[in-house]
Formats: C-alpha cells, sequence, structure tokens
C-alpha cells in the first residue's frame, strides 16, 4: 500500500514521531538534577501548609510575574527552560496536587490553564511553551500545593523523561 495511509498533510508519520524523538545525549535536554528527583521521592504528601502558602503571604520573597484574587505566579527558583514560571491558586481547598481534584474544583483547574496562556503571552512565548503537572512520588511532585509549571523559550523534547 506505500505509505500514502502513513502521511498526513503530505509529512510521513515517520517524519513526525522522529521529531518527538531525542537522543539520550542531547546537550539541550537539561539531566533532571538529582537533588529534584530526591525531594520529590522523600516529600511526604500531605495537606499542610507548604513553602507556597508563605509566597502567597509574602513571607518569603518570590518574584511574582501575575497576580490575581484567585491565583499567583512567580518564577521558579531553580528554573529548568530560560521561562519556568509557577502558578498556584491562592486558596489550596484540598487540590494538594491533580490526583486530589473534584467537582468542585473544575471553575478553579479551567481558571489556571486559562491563566496559564496569559502567562505565557505575557512572557513572550509566541513560539510555544509547555505545561507540566506534577503529581506524586511517581510524577515527581515535591511540593503539596497543586501547581502549573508554565515552560519556555528553548525547543522542548519529547518524551519528557
Ligand atoms: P514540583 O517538583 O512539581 O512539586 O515543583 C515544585 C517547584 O517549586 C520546583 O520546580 C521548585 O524549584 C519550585 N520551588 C520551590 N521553592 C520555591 C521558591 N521558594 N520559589 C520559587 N520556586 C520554588
Amino acid at each position: 500500500m506505500g505509505d500514502k495511509g502513513n502521511k498526513v498533510k503530505g509529512i510521513s508519520r515517520v517524519g513526525i514521531i522522529s521529531s518527538h524523538l531525542v537522543s539520550s545525549n542531547s546537550s539541550s535536554t537539561p539531566p533532571m538534577a538529582s537533588s529534584e528527583m530526591e525531594a520529590a521521592i522523600s516529600a511526604t504528601p500531605s495537606d499542610s501548609p507548604t513553602i507556597f502558602d508563605k509566597i502567597i503571604n509574602k513571607e518569603i520573597p518570590s518574584n511574582v510575574v501575575y497576580e490575581d484574587d484567585k491565583v499567583l505566579a512567580f518564577r521558579d527558583i531553580a528554573p529548568q527552560a530560560p521561562v519556568h514560571i509557577v502558578l498556584i491558586p491562592k486558596v489550596k481547598d484540598g487540590l494538594t496536587g491533580l490526583s486530589k481534584a473534584e467537582e468542585r474544583h473544575c471553575e478553579i483547574l479551567g481558571y489556571l490553564l486559562y491563566t496559564a496562556k496569559i502567562v505565557a503571552k505575557q512572557e513572550g512565548l509566541e513560539d510555544g511553551f509547555r505545561i507540566v503537572i506534577n503529581d506524586g512520588p511517581n510524577g515527581c511532585q515535591s511540593v503539596y500545593h497543586l501547581h502549573i509549571h508554565i515552560l519556555g523559550g528553548r525547543q522542548m523534547n519529547w518524551p519528557p523523561g
């Protein structure tokens, strides 16, 4: 049958798939710092206040890039890309992570995604960006207050690792 069925708008699937594969020694892929992975693995999932409460309450400094009555966005202290912003709901309401989401959280979850787009635009990420929500130990979550990572300013790779 040839590769006719494997073409999407004239681009072969092999081409599309290979564009998502990057060799493991790519210099554009920062390897995850073992300290970050250790922090995530050793973090105990809990509903206790986190460092993000201190940031919300301005008890510790942060580099805020966006704030309104519902959400706060600030630069990550350990950036994994030229632009790396953490976006959080100001009221946790049990949302230690995405896996704790309940129907009542739909509004704030949608608002966070919409705000991620606003922040990405504000940061000049017209060529694209990535949002990440780490959940639980396997997802490398280290802070148990739901947050969206907004990453951009460089070519992202796939798979993310
Ligand atoms: P996660 O590993 O998905 O739970 O993400 C937590 C993120 O919070 C990490 O990327 C940390 O670098 C970041 N982080 C922790 N403490 C601070 C802080 N004081 N200011 C800014 N970012 C922070």
